[in-house]
């Protein structure tokens, strides 16, 4: 099997990202021209200049993906997870939305409640998103995000640790629903 090396160049960002060199294989590789293709779509909808997809190497933390500064850094397993599409969609919701690191925060507990504001706003701008770009419909949009939180809560109660700056899924999810109700 052909190994294609996927480089991303040296970005000091958070310690939590590692730089290296990833090994993709040709379906990994597929799927990232897919999300970066996705990603152009949506950029250029929103006018906004272009983002782009690094793979990251694999770490322990329950970390899919994280956008900084014109990036979204994908953990190499998310490109073969069914919730793929709700972790781009919902970084480039953060990046759409103008989610950059805060300047200063007064503490910890500001920091926490900001970020998990920031969370349920990215959630429900990737179901914008993936009508305007991907062309689906809402109840099918709201559907993939909806999908991938309970496969995130399914982990998180067999012991996965939760995302940083997250509230648990199902609570992302109740969130979620309060936004888009199913019609009666
Ligand atoms: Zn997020």
């Amino acid at each position: 099997m052909r190994i294609i090396h996927e480089c991303p160049r040296v970005v000091v960002v958070a310690s939590l990202l590692l730089a290296g060199c990833v090994s993709l294989t040709p379906q990994q590789r597929a799927k990232v021209d897919e999300i970066q293709g996705f990603a152009d779509r949506t950029t250029a909808l929103y006018r906004v200049p272009g983002v782009r997809i690094s793979i990251q190497p694999a770490t322990n933390l329950n970390i899919g993906a994280m956008y900084r500064q014109g990036n979204i850094f994908v953990n190499v397993r998310m490109l073969d997870s069914a919730s793929l599409t709700k972790v781009i969609a919902h970084e480039l919701g953060h990046y759409v939305l103008g989610h950059e690191p805060a300047a200063s925060v007064s503490s910890q507990a500001d920091w926490q409640r900001a970020q998990e504001q920031r969370e349920l706003d990215a959630n429900a701008k990737a179901v914008e998103i993936l009508m305007r770009a991907d062309g689906m419909s809402q109840s099918d949009a709201v559907r993939i995000v909806i999908e991938a939180l309970q496969r995130a809560q399914r982990a998180v109660d067999r012991g996965a640790p939760l995302t940083p700056g997250h509230l648990t899924p199902a609570a992302e999810l109740a969130d979620l629903k309060a936004r888009f109700p199913e019609p009666r």
